[in-house]
């Protein structure tokens, strides 16, 4: 492979709580461990956002913020990545930056705030904040975990096909149990973490995404002793999970198995 990887943080100064920009580091070491050079380039407001990177990472943001990178990637000096999303490009949107991704944010001072038009969903701040762990069930049966603090309730529209669906916390609005959102290559989701540590199975999808569109070969090598498996099973049990069955373990359950040492499946 010619040129390093590069994996691309949007705006990291406004779109950084919760130190989102962490995803982009962890796809970059995931990718080194396979064999592949990579880097993360931070891409800053003051500059246009370039259309020709491998992915693009967007976190979290508070509502003022969020406004602010929203006016810019909507603006010229956006154009780069909207050409890059439209064309495919693999890319991860957490929280504010899922919002901004879609048709409209009503924010928490009542301004109406116009998104990108790449997601079909719709934002409005309302109610108390959704604020805890979560854990979401994707389609294939896995667990996705993190943690998710966000006034805005998220409404999918009739295009849009859900991430996951809430086993526990909000996700996109508490009400109709879906957890962000998937359009092809472009993954969208409420949770913070960084959630590429938490879930390695969600930041292989991306690796996959990547390595496909640098036409390279997209069987994954497990990675020995893998801190993001270990992250993902522990953060599952502290919200009470079982990570080998994916079941809840009820608390008095789960504070007997702790107090004695007996393993999940142990008799
Ligand atoms: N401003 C958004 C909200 O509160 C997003 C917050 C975040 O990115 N954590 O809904």
């Amino acid at each position: 492979m010619g040129e390093p990887i590069r994996v691309g943080v949007v705006y990291p100064g406004l779109l950084g709580t919760y130190g989102d920009r962490g995803n982009a580091e962890v796809l970059v070491w995931r990718l080194r461990r396979r064999g592949h050079a990579a880097e993360v380039v931070d891409l800053p407001p003051q500059q246009p956002v370039p259309a020709g990177l491998d992915a693009y990472m967007l976190g979290g943001g508070e509502d003022l913020n969020q406004g602010a990178a929203a006016k810019l990637l909507l603006s010229q000096e956006g154009r780069g990545l909207r050409v890059a999303l439209e064309g495919g490009a693999p890319a991860l949107a957490v929280c504010g930056s899922l919002q901004l991704l879609g048709e409209v944010y009503m924010d928490g001072a009542g301004r109406q705030v116009p998104g990108l038009r790449m997601l079909d969903l719709r934002t409005v701040a309302s109610g108390p904040r959704s604020v805890g762990e979560v854990v979401a069930r994707m389609p294939g049966g896995s667990l996705l975990t993190g943690f998710e603090n966000h006034g805005g309730r998220t409404v999918l529209g009739a295009t849009a096909e859900p991430l996951a669906t809430v086993v526990r916390g909000n996700g996109n609005n508490g009400q109709d149990g879906t957890e962000g959102t998937r359009r092809g290559n472009l993954f969208a989701t409420y949770l913070h973490g960084p959630v590429l540590a938490r879930n390695p199975e969600l930041a292989d999808a991306i690796v996959r995404a990547v390595l496909e569109r640098r036409g390279a070969p997209t069987v994954l090598e497990p990675i020995e002793d893998d801190p993001g498996a270990s992250l993902h099973d522990a953060r599952l049990r502290a919200a009470g999970f079982d990570p080998r069955t994916g079941r809840a373990v009820s608390p008095v359950t789960g504070w007997l198995r702790r107090r004695y040492r007996v393993s999940a499946g142990g008799r």
